[in-house]
């Protein structure tokens, strides 16, 4: 999205509309719309002054089922405040992307329904957290301690 300063004055003019959400290119996130925004912008002593609120609407994978979860990346108090650029135009997509990026949850799970079934994949998840107590824990460490006799074998042939 570009500011042009000529549009700008002292007094708050608002912009809105959208963008294509391809900039965002983010492995973690799959956009199924564009970045819309609606923000005020003004120029106040030799700066640039941006606020208002962006979102784009998209999908995350699941850490439980790795479908594809809906999400809103919503950025409802985005502000800026940036030079005055030599050539009279201000580019905003690159700090929409910060900040619609840092939005982004780190791990984000299905809601199971009251089946313990996943609503995206059908996949039933009862059996997992149903409290079923898994294999002791010293067969874990006993595979390991299998493992790393193997490699000192291995190492020594
Ligand atoms: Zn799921």
């Amino acid at each position: 999205m570009i500011l042009k300063i000529i549009h700008l004055n002292d007094e708050p003019a608002e912009f809105q509309g959208e963008v294509p959400s391809d900039f965002l290119d983010w492995e973690g996130f799959h956009p199924t719309g564009p970045v819309s925004y609606e923000i005020n912008a003004w120029i106040q002593e030799d700066k640039i002054y941006a606020h208002g609120h962006i979102f784009c609407e998209g999908t995350v994978s699941c850490a439980r089922c790795l479908e594809e979860l809906p999400i809103t990346l919503d950025v409802p108090d985005y502000a800026g405040c940036y030079d005055l650029p030599e050539n009279g135009d201000l580019d905003l997509t690159p700090h929409f992307r910060e900040e619609i990026l840092i939005g982004l949850p780190s791990y984000k799970k299905c809601e199971l329904d009251e089946h313990s079934k996943c609503p995206f994949s059908g996949r039933y998840w009862g059996d997992v957290f149903s409290g079923t107590p898994g294999p002791p824990l010293a067969d874990h460490w006993a595979a390991l301690d299998r493992l790393k006799i193997e490699k000192k074998n291995k190492d020594k042939n």
